[in-house]
């Protein structure tokens, strides 16, 4: 296949990345991503309003949707949605914690803050958003961020409120829960210097690592979200929104890229990203006339004091670097192993006579062996680790049985250790030796077979074919 030229063809590109940070939301106290599926719910049901921005006309998305004649229902249940939810209070104070983590984000991408903290009124179109606006607030600007293609600028770093979550939709209606409404939110957003369809993959993954580098941010489906941005000579601009997974992202940029080519004209949209890497419409480009400010909420100046409470976090990437060259291991564990937030210097410690390399596939690799090989999602303790650890620090198991066992531990078993133990180096000896002269005229394979069949894997393979070279002449 003929590779396309990016540059040639006018390729633009930018990405906005949105993360849950993991906190209580952003003006109240109700905890984030709560529900109970036991817990009775309370349902509201309203009309989309027609929201005028400041300049007195109706976005044009706006109208899109108006024009359909639809109608929203909520779903809240006490524990995770409050008044304010149901926009009948005004916002409590800003939660604290997740004004510092858009702080720290900021910093680390580069970004001059703004001296004040101002919340507006962005107008949500698809109610999603139960007062039709989502709050947000610029918190830093003109960052950026090195890639393996020069630097991509980070236009702007925000703070915002996350929306109800869709849980069904027709013709004339729509269903939303609101235990995702008003949790706390970053929005990252680059400019439009992303080179071509890998880059723009490079520099969702280095955000995510860097939103990660904090600490503070949710994990799991659904919690980052990116959308893409992009155009080529001659085409309007496209936002492609709902990427499952980071790696379908060259995909998709390909596919709407050799789309555009083949259109004529076209107006700016908004498209969703199917999992076919293909993407469909969604709905007109929204206009410029969606903010206005938020007067519930007072500024809230950034001070000396409050940027004294911010230290910017080492980074997940430089962190692996250093336990790869500390420990001399391959990048690949060393980045599992800070992923998975393991202290690794204390397992070394702890279990002095072991490699690194050992201890480090241990935790890491052998789990999503048993995860794909058996189809067991068991949560490793700490303290199977060290049951297996210990043991082999001990030289009481051979190497090779610490897969066997932490599956009987992931299949609910306790396993019996003795039926591993290594067999003592002199006892295998003396039982080598009297095998050799008894079957003097088998071949060495043959041999190492009856030992592995004798001791069941309780036995190192590599230790006993020593054994055996020594005797069999
Ligand atoms: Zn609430």
């Amino acid at each position: 296949m003929e590779k396309v030229n990016y540059e040639k063809l006018g390729f633009k590109c930018g990405i906005e990345i949105h993360q849950q940070i993991e906190s209580h939301k952003l003006f109240c106290k109700c905890p984030s991503l709560v529900n109970d599926p036991n817990e009775e719910k309370i349902t509201i049901q309203r009309y989309l309003r027609a929201p005028a921005g400041e300049t007195g006309h109706i976005d044009i998305a706006a109208l899109h949707e108006l024009k359909k004649g639809k109608y929203f229902v909520y779903e809240a249940k006490p524990t995770s949605s409050c008044q304010v939810e149901l926009d009948e209070s005004p916002p409590e104070e800003i939660n604290h914690d997740a004004l510092e983590t858009s702080l720290q984000v900021a910093l680390i991408l580069n970004c001059d803050l703004v001296d004040e903290v101002i919340f507006m009124r962005k107008t949500v179109i698809d109610g999603s958003n139960t007062s039709g606006f989502q709050r947000t607030a610029l918190i830093g600007l003109n960052g950026y961020v090195n890639t393996s293609k020069g630097k991509v600028k980070v236009e702007t770093v925000c703070l915002e409120e996350e929306s109800a979550k869709k849980i069904n939709e027709d013709e004339k209606s729509a269903n939303y829960s609101l235990d995702r409404l008003g949790v706390p939110l970053i929005e990252i957003a680059t400019d439009a210097s992303i080179k071509d369809p890998e880059h723009c993959k490079e520099v969702a993954s280095y955000l995510g690592m860097v939103l990660r580098s904090t600490g503070k941010v949710k994990r799991g489906l659904g919690t980052i979200r990116q959308d893409v941005n992009l155009s080529i000579k001659g085409s309007s601009r496209v936002e492609l929104k709902g990427f499952q997974d980071l790696r379908s992202i060259p995909k998709v940029i390909e596919n709407e890229v050799k789309r555009l080519t083949r259109l004529k004209d076209h107006k700016p949209e908004v498209r969703k990203v199917e999992p076919n890497f293909m993407s469909i419409f969604l709905r007109p480009m929204p206009g410029s006339s969606r903010m206005y400010p938020e007067t519930d909420i007072k500024e809230i100046s950034i001070t000396k004091d409050l940027l004294a409470k911010i230290s910017i976090p080492e980074l997940i990437d430089e962190k692996a670097l250093k336990l790869e060259k500390e420990y001399n291991l391959n990048s690949y564990l060393a980045r599992e192993l800070i992923k998975s937030n393991v202290n690794f210097d204390l397992y070394k410690t702890k279990f002095e006579k072991l490699l690194p390399s050992l201890i480090a596939s241990i935790l890491v690799e052998i789990p999503k062996e048993i995860k794909t090989r058996f189809n067991l999602d068991y949560k490793f303790k700490e303290s199977d680790f060290d049951f297996v650890l210990s043991a082999l620090n001990h030289g009481r198991i051979p190497k090779d049985s610490a897969l066997e066992i932490l599956t009987e531990i992931a299949k609910g078993k306790r396993p019996n250790l003795d039926k591993y133990t290594s067999v003592d180096e002199k006892e295998l000896e003396n039982y080598i030796k009297e095998l050799v002269k008894k079957n003097k005229e088998l071949s060495i394979n043959a041999l190492m077979g009856m030992v592995m069949k004798h001791y069941k894997g309780s036995v190192e393979g590599s230790l006993a074919m020593k054994i055996l070279k020594k005797y069999h002449k």
